[in-house]
């Protein structure tokens, strides 16, 4: 099996299952509690902080351990823009993450805030100047991802921060799909909240980091024994946080890393775009993710694409994991201009660090069969 769909999830990587492992069985402690297997799992847990807070720049105490992507976009979009009221206005993209707009609509059904939704162009950027044609005085937060899980193209955000920042607004990235293949310094770029998920990066599912700027008022939005400074309640998870830390550090971000993969993923496109005209390319073709390789192919249904892959061995995705089984067009691509029967006609291959050259050409023979 070729496995093209790293965008969607990750295996575990094998170092931080053995990190992880001690914590799962003969270190069992609780966290919070007061003796020594409870010691030493808060020790644990301390050190995991300190290793992700170093991984990105920032202080420990701005780290907060979630269950992942979903769970840091909530608490660091709902959790900002209710402690933190400079207004009730908030700034996102139609191509965010379910996880993002859905945030961004609770606090506009529930909590009353405006919502402004900037236009995307058909590579699904987003500008500085489209940004700051909607701030007001009383915007409290702008979220905006670093890279879209769909189409791979990332957002400025050496640009978009200072713009929401010339207001006094809060930024917020999830920083999800970009965080495999770049290396994100927050304190350089000016982040307020940022939020990633374990399992995009050889962590387990529902291990993820939250962090927000340690001067930030952040109201829980799961209530319960005040762990994690307060802001997210529940016996803490050791051994994610210890896997979470550990695959953090073994991940390879560097510039010639990026540049091999990014390669790779040029050749491939070169080659799906010369199997027929009824091929395109979806996204920024070079501002993008390293990994992502999107495409629409007039006339052909995402999903039939995915199966007749699949029955040759190759697995990628019609759309994105989370959106997928109900066949729906993707909110990404028709916010970015596509026809909804266009937008049904998606195909992404995501590649991970292991991914060969071969693979690829195994992967552009078996579509080309299909709709060659
Ligand atoms: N944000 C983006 C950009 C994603 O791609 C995903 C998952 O696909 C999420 C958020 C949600 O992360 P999780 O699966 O950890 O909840």
């Amino acid at each position: 099996m070729i496995y093209l769909d790293h965008a969607a999830t990750t295996p575990v990587n094998p170092e931080a299952l053995k990190a992880a492992w001690p914590w799962l069985t003969s270190e069992y402690g609780n966290a919070s509690s007061h003796h020594e297997l409870g010691y030493r799992a808060s020790a644990a847990l301390e050190d995991a902080r300190m290793r992700v807070a170093r991984k990105f720049n920032c202080r420990t105490s701005e780290i907060t351990f979630t269950s992942g992507g979903t769970e840091g976009a909530n608490l660091g979009i709902i959790g900002l823009a209710l402690a933190n009221p400079r207004g009730k206005h908030i700034v996102t993209a139609p191509t965010e993450h379910d996880a993002v707009l859905q945030s961004v609509d609770y606090l506009k059904r529930i909590h009353g805030f405006e919502v402004s939704i900037l236009p995307v162009d058909s590579q699904g950027n987003v500008t500085a100047e489209a940004l700051r044609s909607v701030l007001r005085a009383d915007t409290t937060l702008v979220t905006l991802m670093a890279a879209n899980n769909e189409v791979g193209t990332l957002h400025d955000l050496a640009s978009l921060i200072p713009t929401a920042h010339e207001v006094g607004a809060l930024f917020h990235t999830d920083a999800v799909q970009v965080a495999d293949w770049q290396a994100v310094d927050i304190a350089e770029l000016g982040i307020d909240a940022l939020s990633i998920s374990g399992h995009k990066f050889g962590a387990p599912k529902g291990s993820g980091a939250l962090f927000v700027r340690g001067r930030l008022a952040i109201e829980p939005v799961i209530h319960g024994g005040g762990q994690e400074f307060g802001r997210r309640s529940g016996t803490e998870n050791v051994a994610w946080a210890v896997a979470l830390a550990t695959a953090l550090e073994q991940m390879n971000v560097s510039r010639e890393e990026q540049e091999r993969v990014a390669s790779l993923r040029d050749e491939f496109i070169k080659s799906v775009l010369a199997i027929s005209p009824k091929v395109s390319l979806t996204g920024n073709p070079k501002q993008r993710l390293a990994n992502i390789a999107s495409f629409v192919v007039e006339g052909v249904s995402g999903e039939s694409m995915l199966l007749a892959l699949e029955e040759r061995g190759v697995i990628c995705s019609s759309g994105s994991a989370c959106a997928a089984g109900d066949d729906k067009p993707s909110h990404v691509l028709t916010a970015m201009g596509y026809a909804p029967d266009v937008a049904l006609s998606a195909i992404r291959f995501s590649l991970g660090h292991e991914t060969t050259a071969e693979d690829l050409q195994t992967a552009c023979s078996a579509l080309q069969e299909f709709i060659g």
